[in-house]
């Protein structure tokens, strides 16, 4: 066997692509006929990021399972990029949903499943005050700006490689000389990120340190658990490094949930006992409704209220708002559908499941690499499962960058999709529902199985160790 070069995988990848394209002809005239009116030939940019060079439409889904509009079955680990991990037509949101719908979806009134909802969120997450957006981005949005009127500080800190929505303080990342630049080439839009933004490499607390000295950060942003540039675990102590430094600069920290409420029914912040002074939540918990939330703590809140006093409504009928929250935010239907969510479906039991599952895989798929000896690594956090073009856990984005393979991840995007598979475009990562089977994840470990022996009888494997 000869060893083949990058154009060789690259080849590989391209007749996938061909295939893709044959097996897939009413999809390509869509995407075709979508450059007409959309900017990106698609509803959303996102759309456009499969690896097949068009998206497969989507036809109906319903629990793991979709149809494309060409009739082909898929097996979906994708979910939505885990606004769907409640699974697809989830019955319980439809129920509730559709009541709500037949009584009105947007009131600019409460309905009485609020009190419910709020008890639920306290319980699961732990912070005890909360407010409703129409997206994660914008409950970043929120918590950032309530950040900066209690600290009087403009700073947001992240983590390179992070992706927290549409939030401009998050667009920057470093590069290989560590210096700050704008994240995947997204335009600096006028804005002085020097000012507003600073990025340091996850896991590491010396540089932490060194930033949060300045006494001008508002707030840390970042997820307990990296997902969005390959999962990336946070080391042994990072946590409470991360929580004393913040406490002790005056610096609040935001807890974006929105993917690794995957981790368990209070997301990884119950999980591993953390103590954010606030926290997002997004995606999935609107059980596909559009719905984010920020959670902030008591002292959050009452320092909050000094800024803005929350004054007696029976005195004073306009009062300041805290300037954010759309009208649609918190709306009979976003409340009905998180209710459904919380109360029946990623429900503690559902976890347990989903988690078995994840595990199981996981093992599975570490046993596939290594009976192939690939200088792989599977990553595992609740629901969620990866597989890194890396041989040990990268610790932050600059060991993710320079163990990927921009072809090599396309072609196994493009090997499942054909073979029935979706996982999410962006990197390897699948996530489980509670509708996810073991015929599910057998499917998977079986597609996994052939597109290592693929690369196997290719030679591709040590085109990946060089
Ligand atoms: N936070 C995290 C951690 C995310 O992964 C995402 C989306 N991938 C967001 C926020 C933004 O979510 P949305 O696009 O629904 O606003």
């Amino acid at each position: 066997m000869s060893r083949l070069s990058a154009s060789e995988v690259r080849g590989a990848l391209e007749r996938e692509q061909e295939e893709f394209a044959r097996l897939h002809p009413i999809s390509k005239r869509l995407f075709e006929e979508g450059q007409r009116h959309y900017l990106y030939g698609a509803p959303s940019h996102w759309f456009r990021r499969w690896a097949g060079k068009f998206p497969v439409f989507a036809r109906e889904a319903s629990r793991a399972q979709l149809q494309c509009v060409d009739g082909h079955r898929y097996v979906d680990f994708c979910l939505g990029d885990t606004g769907a991990m409640c699974g697809h037509a989830p019955s319980a949101v439809t129920r509730a949903v559709s009541e709500q719908m037949d009584r009105g979806a947007t009131l600019m009134l409460p309905t009485e499943h609020a009190s419910w909802v709020g008890d639920e969120l306290t319980r699961r997450f732990g912070l005890p005050y909360w407010g409703f957006t129409t997206s994660a981005s914008d409950a970043n949005r929120a918590a950032i700006r309530i950040a900066r009127m209690i600290t009087g500080r403009e700073k947001v800190l992240v983590f390179s490689g992070c992706y927290h929505g549409s939030v401009e303080e998050a667009h920057v990342a470093l590069d290989a000389s560590g210096r700050m630049v704008m994240r995947n080439g997204i335009h600096g839009n006028a804005v002085d990120h020097e000012r507003v933004s600073a990025v340091v490499e996850f896991n590491d607390i010396e540089a932490l340190e060194a930033k949060l000295a300045c006494e001008d950060i508002a707030c840390v942003l970042t997820e307990p658990f990296m997902t969005n540039y390959g999962m990336v675990a946070p080391e042994p102590g990072f946590h409470q490094a991360l929580r004393e430094a913040t406490r002790r600069h005056g610096t609040l920290l935001l807890m974006d949930e929105t993917h690794t409420f995957s981790s368990g029914p209070g997301g990884y912040t119950a999980l591993a006992g953390l103590e954010p002074d606030m926290l997002v939540l997004g995606k999935a918990v609107g059980g596909g409704i559009p719905v984010g939330l920020y959670g902030v703590s008591d002292e959050v809140a009452r320092r909050m209220w000094e800024k803005v006093p929350k004054v007696d409504p029976t005195k004073v009928r306009q009062s300041a708002h805290l300037g954010f929250g759309g009208t649609l935010a918190g709306s009979a239907l976003q409340v009905a559908s998180v209710r459904a969510v919380l109360g029946e479906v990623l429900t503690s039991a559902a976890f347990g499941h989903m988690v078995g599952l994840a595990e199981d895989l996981a093992t599975r798929l570490r046993s596939v690499v290594g009976k192939f000896d690939l200088p792989w690594y599977v990553e595992q956090l609740g629901a969620r499962v990866e597989i890194m073009f890396a041989p040990t856990a990268p610790k932050n984005a600059a060991e993710v960058s320079a163990g990927r393979n921009g072809d090599l991840e396309a072609l196994l995007h493009v090997y499942f999709l054909n073979r029935g598979v979706l996982i999410t475009p962006f990197h390897c990562m699948l996530l489980m529902c509670p509708a996810s089977t073991a015929a599910d994840a057998d499917k998977y470990v079986s597609v996994f199985e052939d597109f290592c022996g693929f690369l196997a009888a290719n030679c591709l494997e040590r085109e990946m160790r060089a």
